[in-house]
């Protein structure tokens, strides 16, 4: 489903990301852990294009992410993404922020959208809210909102940068249990997170990254037994969030 091959990335002279290479299959879970500023973000953003990148080559479902003929806006349309601060629009209501993009990307009538729309709310408990504004709802219902709207485009796989990072303590687990449940139903799915529970519950993989590579690859279980053969960094890393 997404191939990295061979991924480089600069910020004028920095290095930020250094021959990264990962396969996610379709419907597998992958979880990106490491320490803050190791490019998590920018590795994610690469994936659907949001950040160019100058080694190396992308691709999703087939379709060359770094190709100047691939067109992007269509490309992003299929990839959910999902980020720490929601970024919802504020001056529309959350049916209006679930229905913009289905009308104007994808061409859908509005009958069609809204429809598309309070059916992705009512999955994420929060049907009754459709005619609010985001700055009404907490923290946690408009992470929900944010990763309603991105399953409302029916993209092919979703891509989370630290979802409920910004939340309340008491409000991740709403987050988390939406989440699980996307797993669950087989979507694939790439997130950066530190919540190792949810690792736990339904990672296929774990990847860590340090200092722009990606230093480990492994199956869930491979990577929470930690054996002699993980890196330093990682081992360093996992005592100090377990
Ligand atoms: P993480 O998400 O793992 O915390 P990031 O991908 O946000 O890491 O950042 C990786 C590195 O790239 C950091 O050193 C950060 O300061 C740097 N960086 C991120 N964005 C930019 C930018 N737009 N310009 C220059 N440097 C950046
Ligand atoms: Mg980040």
């Amino acid at each position: 489903m997404i191939t990295l091959q061979d991924v480089s990335k600069y910020y004028g002279d920095f290095k930020v990301l250094s021959a990264c290479n990962a396969v996610i299959a379709k419907g597998e879970v992958v979880v990106v852990c490491g320490p803050s500023g190791s490019g998590k973000s920018t590795l994610i953003k690469t994936i659907n294009a949001l950040e160019p990148i100058q080694e190396g080559s992308i691709t999703i479902d087939g379709v060359k992410v770094n190709d100047r003929s691939t067109n992007l806006p269509r490309l992003r349309s299929r990839v959910g993404m999902v980020f720490q601060h929601f970024e919802l629009f504020p001056h529309l209501t959350i049916i209006q922020n679930l229905t913009l993009a289905q009308i104007k990307v994808l061409g859908r009538k509005k009958d069609e959208a809204h429809q598309h729309g309070m059916k992705y709310l009512e999955r994420v408990g929060l049907k009754a809210h459709a005619g609010k504004y985001p700055g009404q709802l907490s923290g946690g219902q408009q992470q929900r909102v944010a990763i309603a709207r991105a399953l409302a485009m029916d993209p092919i796989c979703m891509l989370f940068d630290e979802p409920t990072s910004a939340l309340d303590p008491e409000m991740v687990n709403e987050v988390l249990d939406v989440m699980v449940e996307l797993a669950q139903e087989g979507m694939t799915m790439v997130c950066v997170t530190h919540e190792m529970g949810f690792a736990r519950m339904v990672a296929h993989r774990v990847i860590f990254m340090d200092q722009g590579s990606i230093v480990e690859d492994r199956s869930k279980d491979d990577f929470f037994a930690g054996g002699g053969d993980h890196s330093a960094r990682s081992r360093q890393f996992l005592s100090k969030i377990l």
